[in-house]
């Protein structure tokens, strides 16, 4: 039987933090210095079964569908990363583990970073000093689920049902989770590789996990010339982040507005105000094309160089001592490729979450569920809780999820914050009726789509008051009341959210 792992919240590099002594200091930057400051050793809570111990007991060899680890009467899960939806899912499964009789299951989390589970939708307010990275942690894993961090899977053998660690241990599953998330996009930039290199020149950063929010905050100073390539909800976040670090920072994005994917064009210049008058200077229809490195000497990094600009496409050239790579996501899934799965844009799963191969699941940005990765944390939590039905419910597992209706929600938190939520469709068709309500003092917008008697869409920038009671109105799909007094309510509506 596998050990367990008792994992407390402020295990890992979260306890480091507070061993230090500066669980107050939460709006300073000295815990930053600290967390980038940490070594290895400080931070890994290190698995405590022995490397080699781990291998665990061979499943039934052509069950036909999950079977319970033998001597132990419980279902074997391993879980692969340990992201969101990886400690959404072992949240939810905690009742189940390690009970005795049918449905009793026992847990493994392999994840590839070594710090405890935390909320990455907060790492901009953990870069922007506003919170201890402490504040962001998950709930703990349940007692009974063994969780080992710093542990990177490499192979799944789907004939054996064993997975294979790059430390070289090997772990047996009845049903194995994938939840690998998803990767920073690297744009094609001229000069962001060496020939033949593989590392991405210093000061130059992409913004995903918590080592790179800790890289970014050793880097910042004030005064600092800062170019954030992309303006989607994570460049935008890092670019409010790094300025209020005080930073020099130009945000430059292709699209024609800001976060052009989740709001209109009303909505993004809001948007764009609210972070010029932050500091932060935007260029909308400005596409970076190449970093420009010098090499480095003496206590340099591996890539031997350092990026001191970046070139634009019509051929100016900007100051860059530091360099942000915001140009989205992409689903890691080569793990499932590897192993024969079914792949598209993400790892193919049905309404249980599950893949071509029906012992093995898929959950969050990993995952494409009928031809949509969503790459958003509620609809990671959703396919997690899901999955939790599905594998603590009856057998044979009935379809649990039917995809999510993704609200986009961003604050920008500080002095003077923005809020601003979209959800659906938010570009009229021919014959859609649109209602916009804007207040250029108090900077606020307001606009839903409405086709038909149905609402399909909308976007709220700086008043947030009726986002719940149009979320559930969108989300529910229900007729709208027939004249438009009924609806103009809904949008002035303050008491939903
Ligand atoms: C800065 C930032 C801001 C964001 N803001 C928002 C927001 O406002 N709203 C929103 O909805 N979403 C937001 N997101 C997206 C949201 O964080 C993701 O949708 C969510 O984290 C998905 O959860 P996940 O578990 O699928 O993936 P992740 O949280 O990425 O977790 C995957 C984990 O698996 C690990 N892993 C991968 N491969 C292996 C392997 N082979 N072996 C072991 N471990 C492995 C990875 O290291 C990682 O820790 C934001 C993301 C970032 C980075």
């Amino acid at each position: 039987m596998p050990r367990t792992s008792p994992h407390s919240a402020v295990d890992g590099p979260l306890r480091g933090v507070f061993r230090r002594g500066n669980a107050g200091d939460a709006g300073g930057k000295q815990w930053r210095r600290r967390l980038s400051d940490m070594t290895l050793s400080d931070t890994v809570r290190t698995d405590p079964v022995p490397a080699g111990a781990a291998v665990a007991d061979r499943a039934p060899v052509g069950a036909s569908r999950p079977g319970p680890a033998p001597g132990s009467g419980a279902t074997r899960v391993l879980v692969v990363g340990g992201g969101m939806a990886a400690a959404r899912l072992v949240h939810q499964l905690a009742a189940a583990v390690g009970t005795a009789g049918p449905g009793s299951l026992t847990v493994t989390v392999l994840a590839e970073e070594p710090h405890p589970p935390y909320n990455r939708v907060l790492l901009a307010e953990v870069l922007a000093g506003r919170y201890p990275p402490q504040v962001i942690a998950l709930p703990a894993p349940a007692a009974g689920v063994r969780w080992c961090g710093g542990v990177r899977a490499v192979r799944v053998d789907r004939v054996a049902r064993r997975v294979r660690c790059a430390d070289g241990r090997e772990f047996g599953y009845d049903v194995l989770v994938l939840a690998t998330g998803a990767n920073p996009v690297l744009p094609p930039l001229r000069g962001l590789f060496a020939p033949g290199g593989r590392e991405l020149p210093d000061g130059v950063h992409p913004f995903r996990t918590l080592d790179d929010c800790a890289a970014l905050a050793a880097a910042v100073r004030p005064g600092l010339p800062t170019v954030v390539v992309g303006g989607g909800l994570l460049g935008v976040s890092a670019a409010r982040a790094l300025a209020a670090c005080g930073a020099r920072v130009l945000l430059a994005h292709q699209g024609t507005h800001l976060m052009e994917r989740h709001i209109d064009a009303e909505a993004g210049a809001l948007l764009r105000d609210h972070l010029t008058a932050r500091g932060v200077e935007v260029h909308a229809e400005c596409r970076v094309r190449g970093v420009l490195t010098r090499p480095t000497s003496g206590a340099a990094g591996p890539a031997g160089r350092r990026v001191h600009g970046v070139e634009l496409a019509d051929g100016h050239r900007l100051d860059a001592d530091l360099t942000v790579l915001a140009c989205g996501v992409r689903p890691r899934t080569g793990l499932a490729r590897d192993a024969g799965l079914d792949v598209g844009a993400g790892i193919r799963v049905d309404g249980a979450l599950r893949t071509s191969d029906p012992r093995i699941h898929a959950v969050g940005d990993c995952a494409e569920h009928h031809g949509t990765v969503y790459g958003l944390a509620g609809a990671a939590q959703e396919q997690a809780d899901a999955l939790a039905r599905v594998l603590t419910g009856p057998r044979p597992a009935t379809p649990a999820y039917t995809g999510t209706r993704a609200l986009t929600r961003l604050t920008l938190a500080g002095r003077d914050a923005l809020d601003l939520a979209a959800f659906g469709e938010t570009a009229p068709r021919p014959g859609d009726d649109v209602v916009r309500l804007a207040d250029a003092t108090r900077g606020t917008y307001r606009k839903v789509v409405v086709r038909g008697d149905r609402l399909v869409g909308g976007v709220l920038v700086g008043a947030l008051g009726s986002v719940g009671t149009l979320a559930r109105a969108w989300e529910d799909a229900e007729p709208l009341p027939a004249d438009d007094g009924p609806l103009l309510h809904l949008l002035t509506h303050d008491g939903g959210s």
